[in-house]
């Protein structure tokens, strides 16, 4: 895999279009790398991509009923937490961290959505810590609601 735009040796960022998925220069706006299948985790090594895990979901009585119930507040109050909150942004990150904080998120029944749009496949396998740390981070942001 190169890792530089072939062009123009910009950066690379992972970037999904329609059906597509590849590897994209933002410097001189070409796809180095594109296909109809999502992206291969070594892929991640080289996307520069900055990517926000943000929580969505208001309305729906599953998600609330899970932010309700690891920052022990009632669901009407995890409710108003995201339609108040337009956006809440759990992580920041590169590809690999996205991943890894993605697949906690999904784990957890958390509902969530990526930006930009995440080329690769999130697989769903974590371990306690891994749970733990992603409980702690939801339970600071809603502390700093409430
Ligand atoms: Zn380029």
């Amino acid at each position: 895999m190169e890792e530089k735009c072939m062009y123009c040796k910009g950066n690379l960022y992972g970037k999904k279009e329609g059906k597509s998925y590849g590897l994209y220069c933002k410097t001189c706006g070409k796809w180095v790398y594109k296909s109809e299948e999502l992206l291969k985790e070594e892929e991640m090594e080289v996307d520069k991509e900055e990517y926000k895990i943000i929580l969505i979901g208001e309305g729906n009585e599953k998600q609330m009923e899970q932010i309700a119930q690891m920052a022990g507040i009632n669901i009407y109050m995890a409710g108003e937490y995201l339609r108040t909150e337009k956006e809440v942004v759990l992580y920041k990150g590169n590809a690999k961290e996205t991943y890894k904080n993605a697949r906690n998120i999904t784990e957890k029944g958390l509902l969530y959505k990526i930006e930009p749009e995440y080329p690769y496949e999130i697989l769903r396998k974590m371990t306690e810590e891994e749970k733990e740390k992603i409980t702690k981070k939801i339970l600071e942001k809603i502390k700093i609601f409430s």
